[in-house]
């Protein structure tokens, strides 16, 4: 039996990892050259919080019932998710059952922290250092000793907030909050006892939404000799680095796997969905909503949809996720769908160029009754184009949101990497699905894999 230990990197993208940077990190290329790697096809749609947690459970967006970071509560109002909503074990509680210790450290949505046995520290989307914030508490007390305990979770507080940051001040809190976790993690690598140590660095993820285009030439806005060009890269050269440390220090034999939850891809724009619905006459605001809505947009809520008019309203950032609404359709729903569906696929671009626009519907779920579970999925161009459900801006397309632009999106594909002693495969293996890595970490663990995990592990021998 090996130890497992993740690296994840949010957000890390197999084009970049896998090709062009592949070189400047050495760490990752002997991992690859020495064992199994693959792309990762994420969760639909790729969300940081539904992605992380679909691959430590082994189960679909649907079985864990979070689609996105906020929720429609039964009074309609509109809610921020926390871990208490996910419906599902995932692997460090299925290990918990088996006595075998774990520690998870910032893995999205795990607040508030739930008691395992082992240790585990909150992540993105924790509201604060408190006792909800890592279990056992006196981990929190270690954290408040850091010196910027603040940045310990995200670089700023609230939603979407490092949008709104200068890009020198981002990455300037990127490398505190990393060099704060990876201290702690060096230290409980080596202090604690542990069979699973899991661990996601949410840096990539921030610095890859800001800095796209001041790398990549064929993006609209590239910015030519930007004094940032090298700034993506060289923070993943920086945790390349930082992972060849952490491999000295793990025990003889454990397998290690390098991982994230989706790619990246270059932001063309966003599509203002819920502007289309309106012109389209699908969608109608309340008369409180209307008096609300001021230039330059405000983040969408369920309150400001007349819902005794409305036959649709649009949700998501990145990916677009559509809701029917039965009570206004009645027999009209499928038909509906379909119109809706031919229509989202027709919309073009600024310039008037058509889309390679992706649609899916409930079935592709395990759980489609969840109440969550939108009606239709939207991959505006293959998430070149993003959605964007605020109302205020004019038209339907768009350049940044409420809160900030983007300068890349969320893709379908992530990166998968495992090496050690139990890989004895060495290849580069068709796409994997990223369910697969539950199962693949219970077995190496000698766990049973439970039966509601319909994915088998990857093959490694
Ligand atoms: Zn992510």
């Amino acid at each position: 039996m090996s130890k497992v230990f993740v690296f994840g990197i949010d957000g890390a993208a197999p084009r970049l990892v896998f090709d062009e940077w592949l070189d400047d990190l050495p760490t990752i290329k002997r991992l690859i050259n020495t064992g199994v790697s693959a792309k990762l096809n994420s969760t639909i749609p790729p969300s940081t919080i539904t992605a992380w947690n679909s691959m430590m459970s082994g189960r679909d967006t649907s079985e864990l019932g979070i689609f996105s970071f906020t929720y429609k509560d039964k009074n309609g109002q509109t809610q921020i998710v926390t871990s208490e909503n996910i419906l599902c074990e995932r692997v460090w509680d299925i290990l918990t059952h088996h006595g075998k210790k774990s520690i998870v450290l910032y893995n999205p949505l795990t607040y508030p922290v739930n008691k395992i046995n082992g240790i585990m520290v909150s992540g993105f989307l924790a509201l604060g250092i408190d006792r909800k914030s890592a279990y056992p508490a006196e981990i929190a007390e270690k954290i408040k000793q850091f010196p910027n305990p603040d940045m310990f979770f995200d670089v700023a507080v609230g939603l979407g907030r490092h949008k709104a940051l200068d890009t020198s001040e981002l990455i300037k809190r990127v490398y505190t909050m990393t060099n704060m976790q990876l201290t702690l993690l060096k230290d409980l690598i080596v202090k604690k006892e542990w069979d699973f140590f899991h661990s996601v660095m949410i840096g990539s993820d921030r610095l890859q939404h800001m800095l796209w285009h001041h790398f990549d030439e064929t993006h609209r806005k590239f910015i030519k000799d930007s004094p940032y060009k090298n700034a993506l890269k060289e923070y993943y050269k920086y945790l390349d680095a930082q992972l060849a440390e952490i491999l000295a220090l793990l025990p003889e034999g454990t397998t290690t796997i390098v991982v994230s939850d989706h790619g990246m891809v270059k932001q063309e724009g966003k599509i203002n969905i819920n502007n289309w619905l309106i012109e389209k006459g699908y969608l109608v605001l309340t008369e409180d909503a209307k008096n609300k809505i001021k230039a330059g947009g405000v983040r969408f809520r369920f309150e400001f949809v007349d819902m005794t008019q409305s036959k649709a309203y649009g949700l998501g950032a990145y990916n677009a996720r559509f809701f029917l609404n039965k009570d206004v359709l009645g027999e009209e729903y499928d038909l509906f769908k379909e119109i809706l569906v031919e229509e989202l696929k027709e919309i073009l671009d600024d310039k008037g160029n058509p889309l390679e626009t992706k649609v899916y519907t409930k079935d592709i779920y395990n759980n489609p009754t969840h109440p969550e579970c939108p009606d239709i999925t939207v991959y505006f161009d293959d998430l070149r184009w993003a959605s964007n459900p605020d109302l205020g801006q004019e038209g339907i397309y768009s350049w940044q949101t409420a809160v900030g632009a983007d300068s890349a999106g969320h893709s379908r594909q992530g990166i998968f990497i495992i090496a050690g002693e139990s890989v004895t495969r060495n290849e580069k293996i068709d796409d994997i699905d990223i369910r697969q890595i539950a199962p693949t970490v219970l077995q190496l663990l000698d766990v049973q894999i439970p039966n509601t995990i319909k994915v088998k592990p990857i093959i490694l021998k």
